[in-house]
């Protein structure tokens, strides 16, 4: 269901980590080898993601559709109600 009301400028994506997860299992069992936790995959030393794409394992398009993905539920994270419980 898609709600279109004044003051909704975007969607937050929190809650579907576990749906990027199940399209990206590849790059998701990476991140978790990442040598940061909070690693966003672009710029970190020791990041697996990165290392999949370097490699050749995973393409540029699928990468950067993960990353913005991933990117974007960080931060709608840092704009929700910390004392919201969804
Ligand atoms: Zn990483």
């Amino acid at each position: 269901m898609v709600v279109d009301e004044p003051g909704l400028r975007s969607l937050p994506l929190v809650g579907h980590e576990r749906g990027l997860a199940l399209v990206f299992p590849d790059l998701a069992d990476a991140a978790r080898d990442c040598r940061f936790r909070d690693c966003t995959h672009t710029h970190e030393p020791g990041c697996a993601v990165r290392a999949l794409l370097e490699s050749g394992a995973v393409r540029r398009p699928k990468y950067d559709a993960y990353v913005a993905l991933a990117g974007e539920m960080r931060s709608s994270l840092g704009v929700l109600d910390p004392d919201v419980v969804l």
